[in-house]
């Protein structure tokens, strides 16, 4: 590329950026429970959505919708779009990551909620492989290697603007650290997603992009649905000092304080968003 033609590049990327769009968050399974938490308050501070699902088209169609009506009410015009895509399977990783180049043509943020509890919630002496390589293409593999897709084209935004930063987010679990035997392939998910978080923060620095892992504890959902009656008893007797379910708002607002930059001199580090679950108690 001529010096000319990369320099009118550059000035056209900063105006573009700086003066005319929204900044743009890809978040992965955004149609339920967390990721439509992220989704709604990330539109509130006007930002623009690509909601990925995996089979829940009218519930990510709603999220949209919702998107939308919040960031209206919040004085904010919106675009929003869904994107189906299995983020276990590469091709449907690039495909969504195609899909927010051409129909948006940046991404700022990217936050890798997408993720199963474990298949059959076994033993450790009794899970299956299978059951086990299901669960960390989903909840490793795909956050892995979107981490790689995404960080790759944020270097290249980075390389026309150097002003300009960018985020990634994963959404780990206080499973990452806390054992549950019958959910073992989820805790050792989890655990890896933290270092994937240290491992791309610590080679995206140099380009302003700052990534983190984002542990929720215990949060109202469909995945904590089943499980609702054990954790309302465990709660109730002062498992969290705030004795009460997270609700998916409270990680939504964490992103969006870590999203909107207001942590700029971290990278790599661990927002627990559980009611203080992690402080050890005598
Ligand atoms: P949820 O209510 O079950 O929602 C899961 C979301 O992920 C849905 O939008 C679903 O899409 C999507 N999804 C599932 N598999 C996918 C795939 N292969 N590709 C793309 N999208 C997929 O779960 P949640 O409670 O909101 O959990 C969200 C994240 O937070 C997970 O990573 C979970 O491990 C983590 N987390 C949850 C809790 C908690 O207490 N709830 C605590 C700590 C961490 P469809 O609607 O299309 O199925």
């Amino acid at each position: 590329m001529s010096k000319i033609r990369f320099w009118m590049l550059k000035s056209y990327h900063f105006i573009y950026n700086k003066l005319l769009m929204n900044q743009v968050a890809l978040i992965t399974g955004a149609s339920r429970g967390i990721g439509r938490g992220i989704a709604l308050e990330l539109a509130a501070v006007g930002w623009d959505l690509i909601i990925n699902y995996s089979n829940n088209q009218a519930a990510a169609e709603d999220t949209v919708n919702c998107s939308i009506e919040h960031a209206h009410k919040a004085g904010h015009e919106i675009r929003a779009e869904i994107c189906q895509g299995d983020i276990g399977q590469a091709i449907d990783r690039q495909r969504l990551v195609d899909f927010v180049r051409n129909h948006f043509g940046r991404v700022d943020l990217l936050v890798n909620n997408a993720g199963i509890t474990s298949i059959g919630r076994s033993d450790l002496l009794e899970a299956s492989e299978e059951n086990w390589d299901a669960l960390m293409a989903i909840n490793l593999k795909g956050p892995f290697f979107l981490c790689q897709l995404v960080g790759s084209w944020m270097l290249e935004q980075n390389n026309l603007d150097d002003s300009w930063r960018g985020k990634i987010i994963n959404i780990s679990s206080i499973s990452s650290g806390a054992v549950s035997t019958n959910r073992g392939d989820y805790c050792v998910a989890k655990a890896g997603l933290s270092m994937v978080t240290k491992l791309f923060a610590a080679r995206l620095a140099d380009a302003g992009i700052n990534v983190y892992e984002v542990c929720p504890g215990i949060i109202a959902s469909d995945m904590t649905e089943p499980v609702k009656l054990k954790y309302d008893k465990m709660i109730n007797d002062g498992l969290t000092p705030i004795r009460r379910w997270g609700k998916s708002s409270d990680v939504g607002k964490a992103v969006v304080a870590l999203a909107q930059d207001y942590f700029p001199f971290t990278t790599g580090d661990v927002f627990n968003i559980d009611g203080g679950f992690t402080i050890r108690r005598i």
